[in-house]
């Protein structure tokens, strides 16, 4: 059997426990081989990032040292110009086995969204939709997506088979952490101690990031 990879893309400006926590419990509940955090560059109808792409890599860099399975994966920095997730799609399963699995992470208000991404009806192709649910929510999917839910959706995301093309809903409740919590506090002068890990918190400290005067 091929193995099992995660996906999990944002812009992690900074990387938090929220981010972290979420990853490590679905990678252990899956029995996923690998986890990638994959930074982006400016997401379309987002402001830009406060931090450089530099910052934020060596941010998820020090956040995920020694946790396996989670690993970093760089490519949509690297490239010159903002990447789709098809993109990233096709670029990853062209490195791998044919029987590998990808496993799309997503939170149910992206799921929501996602007839409005580039050639989104391709992403299936390539891998399965994991859609983080929280338990309380009660919210209705978009009439663009009850065909695709009522075809695709699985009840159990462990007897997800093949490479891709379903759809799997796991429950989680969420930590009540954001980024932009984070950078509020950091801009005010307050602490973020104990929303993320220490060593990204020093680096923070030690490049002047996020700071009243950016
Ligand atoms: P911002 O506050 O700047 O919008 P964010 O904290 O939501 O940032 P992103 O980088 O946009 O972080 O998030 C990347 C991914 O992580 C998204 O899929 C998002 O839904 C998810 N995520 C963000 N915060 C949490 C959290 N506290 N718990 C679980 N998942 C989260």
């Amino acid at each position: 059997m091929g193995r099992k990879i995660g996906i999990l893309g944002g812009t992690f400006d900074p990387i938090h426990i929220g981010h972290l926590r979420a990853a490590l419990e679905v990678a252990e509940s899956l029995q996923l081989d690998e986890l990638k955090l994959v930074p982006s560059a400016r997401p379309p109808h987002r402001d830009a990032p406060q931090a450089s792409a530099a910052d934020r890599l060596a941010m998820v860099r020090l956040a995920i040292a020694g946790v396996a399975p989670l690993t970093l994966d760089d490519r949509e920095l690297q490239r010159a110009s903002p990447s789709w997730t098809i993109d990233t799609l096709e670029a990853l399963r062209a490195e791998l086995q044919a029987d590998d699995q990808l496993l799309l992470l997503l939170g149910w208000d992206a799921f929501c969204g996602l007839p409005g991404w580039h050639r989104w009806e391709e992403l299936l192709t390539h891998c399965h939709l994991l859609v983080l649910q929280r338990p309380d929510a009660d919210a209705e999917a978009p009439e663009a997506l009850r065909d695709l839910i009522a075809a695709r959706s699985i009840s159990d995301p462990l007897a997800l088979t093949g490479p891709g093309g379903k759809i799997a809903f796991v429950w989680q409740t969420p930590l009540a952490i954001s980024a932009t919590q984070i950078r509020q506090l950091l801009a005010t002068g307050r602490s973020a101690r104990f929303l993320l890990p220490d060593a990204v918190l020093t680096y923070i400290h030690a490049h002047r990031l996020y700071r009243a005067s950016h």
